[in-house]
């Protein structure tokens, strides 16, 4: 089976590397808060343009601290999309607070930034616009609305590493911003792992004190906290891969814009937007003919991954929340029509032309 993703391939392109760094890592015996996520955070930050870093164990975590910190609680709403994976959600429950879903723009498959106002009400408290599949959302006029109603932004990077928007990265734009480091991911460790940036040092170290037990040290808990640290094995993975990350998402976009010319004539490609800068996170067509497409690709030893099958707003797990079929068509659509395709940095060109050729032929 040709697979999504081939982490192998990848870690033995860099393997002298990694093991170099573990030695090191090993040998120091410091494995909790070091040195090396230290200067993980450093180079995230700069990378970033953005005066804090705060590494911890999950992007899930980095969004519950974050909204927590932020001051989101019980009796708030916070607007996002109902096409994103469970967790967004799952961080904004965790808070106490009300997750407001709003349909998405057909192209992007992000929110649609044009259906937020008449969602706003007197419990608004913020947005938490998710960058899927890599293309990040329409930040100028989230960020205009945010300020118009006074509500905080916080960003959902988890697959959007190194993605830009009129050459701004996503993740500088809101009041924090949320990266996963799972391995699949476009920076990915050899566990878990998630980092928040944002420019506003008393959150930073709001949320400091948060990932530690309530702590800033010395066993003295200021308040109720959460045991969410990113761990210096994996900080020590994350710099070896994230010297790597322009390279890696620069393969990410050719292997795209091949498929692209491949499968344009059959099914509906992704697309970037003008001033936009997509890293492919996902590379996830859209056809009627969906199921029949994978049935076909897995008989031919293809895999591939409908991201994501049911939106959020219909999943047993939120039904509490009261949304039923039919509150957001365009998600639902998309849902029963994507399909997302292998795309690593390291896939070779002729599996993009073999899966593209199984494409085009199935739907002849
Ligand atoms: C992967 C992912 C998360 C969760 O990240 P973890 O690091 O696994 O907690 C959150 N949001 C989106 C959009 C994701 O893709």
């Amino acid at each position: 089976m040709k697979p999504m993703i081939d982490l192998k391939k990848q870690y033995l392109e860099i393997k002298e590397e990694i093991l170099y760094m573990l030695n090191e890592i090993l040998e120091s015996s410091q494995y909790i808060l070091g040195k090396k996520v230290a200067e993980l955070e450093d180079n995230i930050k700069n990378y970033h343009g953005i005066k804090e870093a705060i590494g911890v164990a999950s992007c899930t975590d980095a969004l519950h601290l974050s909204l927590r910190a932020l001051g989101i609680g019980a009796g708030d709403e916070v607007i996002t999309t109902p096409f994103t994976f469970f967790a967004t959600v799952e961080a904004i429950l965790y808070t106490g607070a009300k997750p407001i879903f709003v349909d998405i723009e057909p192209e992007t498959y992000n929110i649609d930034a044009s259906l937020i106002e008449k969602s706003i009400t007197g419990k608004t408290r913020a947005i938490l616009p998710v960058h899927i599949f890599g293309h990040s959302a329409d930040m100028k006029s989230i960020i205009n609305i945010a300020k118009k109603y006074n509500l905080k932004v916080i960003e959902d990077c988890a697959q959007s590493f190194g993605a830009s928007l009129n050459n701004t990265k996503a993740g500088s734009f809101g009041n924090a911003a949320c990266f996963s480091f799972y391995p699949s991911k476009n920076l990915g460790a050899y566990g878990d792992g998630g980092m928040v940036i944002l420019n506003n040092t008393g959150i930073a170290d709001e949320i400091r004190k948060l990932r530690n037990h309530g702590s800033r040290g010395g066993y003295r808990h200021e308040c109720l906290g959460y045991n969410s640290r990113l761990d210096e094995i994996q900080a020590g993975i994350l710099l070896v891969k994230f010297k790597r990350i322009d390279e890696y998402n620069r393969k990410r976009r050719k292997n795209a814009s091949l498929y692209t010319r491949l499968l344009s004539n059959s099914v509906v490609c992704p697309v970037e937007k003008k001033d936009a800068y997509h890293v492919y996170h996902q590379y996830t067509i859209r056809s009627r003919r969906r199921d029949f497409i994978q049935q076909y690709l897995k008989e031919q030893g293809i895999s591939s991954v409908i991201y994501y099958p049911i939106p959020l707003h219909l999943q047993e797990a939120l039904k509490f929340l009261g949304y039923k079929e039919g509150d957001f068509p365009v998600a639902e659509q998309v849902s029963k029509e994507v399909l997302s395709l292998p795309i690593y940095p390291e896939i070779e060109e002729r599996d993009i032309h073999l899966i593209s050729e199984i494409i085009n032929k199935c739907l002849q």
